[in-house]
């Protein structure tokens, strides 16, 4: 990994004020261990107060609307979630584009906000299990990962630093089956090609390409160790300050 490793807790939708006492072990550990960028994405309603305690961790959200405001019950925008502390948002993760209907066109309207509210985005793109059996995997994820994607022309010029792609097999989240270091290698390089297509040599090298599904401290060495992976994308392991470090430390 040429950039610092980039360790991001997916918290889902778990997390009430109790779990504050974790992330501020979180951000204490983090700041022993500056060589990992580590960071956390809790629900919205714990966004603010993480922001205002953490010294050390970014905060970000799981998942934004495409609009700025206005008449959508319930939906919370990239630039409430930036006034809230937020310096990232996780987008088209498999849990949004299966039980919400998210499409590639809604997930890269959502992306081109997040951008303009001058927020990161990680990126999150991975194939079923079916797709992987029948071969099609890494076609069927450069074409969701490209559709995904705001045109090149119109990201910010520091997109490398902006954009993060996670690359999560669905049937790798939240199941204890981790794909192989082959298939995580053989998919990231994908990616990396996929990437300097679409912003060349210099950029598309340069945006980090991290993994998700199941990785615990148990197997995240084998995981940091293959080529183009620059980091984790953790969902249940992430939610005490003790597995998620040790990912952290890991890498
Ligand atoms: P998991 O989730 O680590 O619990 O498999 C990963 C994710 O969904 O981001």
């Amino acid at each position: 990994m040429t950039r610092r490793p980039y360790i991001v807790g997916n918290w889902k939708m778990h997390g009430t004020r109790a779990m504050l006492s974790e992330a501020r072990a979180i951000d204490r550990a983090a700041q022993r261990h500056m060589k990992v960028e580590v960071a956390i994405a809790p629900p919205y309603t714990l966004i603010h107060a993480i922001h205002r305690e953490a010294e050390q961790i970014a905060v970000g959200a799981q998942d934004c609307h495409e609009v700025d405001g206005g008449a959508h019950t319930g939906d919370v925008s990239a630039a409430m979630i930036a006034d809230a502390g937020a310096k990232f948002v996780i987008l088209g993760h498999s849990e949004r584009r299966q039980n919400h209907n998210e499409s590639d066109a809604l997930v890269r309207a959502k992306a081109e906000s997040a951008l303009a509210a001058g927020l990161r985005i990680i990126m999150c793109c991975g194939e079923t299990a079916q797709l992987r059996e029948s071969g099609d995997a890494v076609a069927f994820v450069k074409q969701q990962l490209a559709a995904s994607l705001p045109p090149a022309e119109t990201m910010p010029a520091d997109i490398a630093e902006r954009l993060t792609v996670a690359y999560e097999p669905i049937w790798a989240i939240g199941t204890g089956n981790v794909a192989t270091t082959d298939d995580i290698g053989e998919m990231h390089a994908a990616i990396r090609a996929l990437l300097i297509e679409l912003f060349g040599e210099e950029q598309g090298a340069e945006v980090r390409i991290i993994y998700g599904g199941s990785v615990k401290p148990d197997n995240a060495a084998a995981i940091f160790a293959v080529p183009d992976v620059g980091g984790a994308l953790v969902g249940g392991a992430s939610l005490t300050a003790d597995s998620f470090m040790g990912i952290a430390l890991a890498a």
